[in-house]
């Protein structure tokens, strides 16, 4: 067995996505162009709901950005969403001067905990984003339920749930008004960088497609079906420039067609790791309900109060046997800016904070080898095998 340094994450690239940035180099379009629309008109297939409009962008953060401001939050709203998440996912409330109100998560699923965002709810809320750690679905008909009786926006953020289900539908038909997707490196679709924004809202979408762009007016870019010369065009708001480059699409459309196998090799890597760690010191992750799709980006393991040692040792202990770790995520109540701003608290999230002592994830990605995920078990097995 190989004893090379076993990265965390690595995109899983051949020369399918190579041949084509070759070819979309040669064009001579390397901006948004034909290669973004094939990925879009690709991308709201494989969702498989007609109604749904894809509108592609250069992050998951960028769509983000996109979703609320296009759902309408502004200054002074409040926003909920989870402590337990990339900092991404607030930072974009604080983009529109919005108020971002973290809450605790399950203790099960590490998701959004719904009777906690019932709980925060005031007459400022605007929206809730919900977050879909690790790729397994936050109780969305419970979020939903609320949103609709509280009057409130849902915008999903899915930088991890690609693909993901909830009581039999994807995420990204449900109702919520937005859903955002991200293609960084390390998700289960990698573009380098890059993001997929998805609504059935025709106006939603409008709003996103002129914002993503300097704030076209969208008539401007339609040539074709123009009456006014070429080189004529409207700007309607001080928009943002999000666009994604045909470069990236280039590599999107191929990973999108690759999607049943990642998907299937990254399920069965997780149902191996289950199998194989049973019955050491770990709680391991929620496969979520029988017959629902769980995207597994992550798969995140919590030690228990019973193992032999704690949390930083162990992500040590692996990278002496030259295994990557990671750890998703240090919650946003820890960080300086969010803690200090918002006078956070630890106590104020008690799920959220105990777990986050006690997590790390372990590598899982479709480029490992039987014998690469058969290291990182043996490895698990001698540091807490006892
Ligand atoms: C990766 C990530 C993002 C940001 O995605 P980018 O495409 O890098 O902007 C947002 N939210 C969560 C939960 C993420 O993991």
């Amino acid at each position: 067995m190989s004893d090379a340094f076993l990265p965390f994450a690595l995109p899983d690239i051949d020369d399918d996505e190579i041949n084509e940035v070759v070819a979309t180099m040669r064009s001579g379009w390397l901006t948004t162009g034909p290669k973004t629309r094939q990925f879009e008109a690709d991308f709201a297939q494989f969702l498989g709901d007609s109604s749904l409009q894809a509108i592609a962008v250069n992050s998951a953060t960028s769509g983000l950005h996109l979703a609320l401001e296009a759902v309408g939050v502004t200054a002074g709203d409040e926003v909920i969403t989870t402590t337990y998440t990339f900092t991404a996912t607030a930072a974009v409330i604080r983009y529109l001067g919005a108020q971002p109100v973290l809450v605790d998560v399950d203790p099960v699923t590490l998701n959004i905990d719904p009777v906690k965002i019932e709980a925060a709810i005031t007459p400022r809320t605007k929206a809730i984003i919900p977050v879909h750690i690790g790729g397994l679905s936050c109780d969305m008909g419970a979020i939903l339920e609320i949103a609709k009786r509280r009057n409130l926006r849902v915008v999903e953020d899915a930088a991890h749930a690609l693909p993901t289900s909830c009581e039999g539908k994807l995420i990204g038909t449900l109702d919520s008004d937005v859903t955002v997707y991200s293609f960084y490196a390390t998700k289960t679709l990698a573009c380098g960088e890059g993001g997929m924004v998805v609504t059935r809202d025709p106006a939603i979408a409008a709003r996103v497609k002129t914002m993503r762009l300097h704030g076209f007016s969208r008539d401007a870019f339609d040539r074709y079906t123009s009456t006014r010369p070429a080189w004529h065009y409207d700007i309607v708001a001080p928009g943002y420039k999000y666009n994604m480059t045909d470069i990236a699409a280039s590599i999107g459309v191929h990973q999108l067609r690759k999607m049943g196998r990642f998907h299937a090799k990254r399920k069965a890597m997780a149902e191996r790791y289950t199998e194989a760690l049973a019955g050491l010191p770990l709680t391991l992750p929620s496969h979520g309900p029988e017959g629902e799709s769980h995207a597994w980006h992550l798969y995140i393991v919590r030690l228990n109060d019973d193992a032999p040692i704690g949390r930083d040792e162990f992500i040590q202990k692996m990278a002496e046997r030259k295994i990557g770790m990671s750890v998703h995520f240090i919650p946003l109540h820890l960080h300086p800016y969010w803690r200090d701003t918002y006078c956070l608290k630890p106590e104020q999230f008690p799920v959220a904070q105990k777990a986050f002592e006690a997590i790390a994830s372990l590598p899982m990605y479709t480029k490992m080898t039987s014998d690469d995920q058969e290291r990182v078990i043996r490895a698990v097995h001698e540091i807490l095998g006892g």
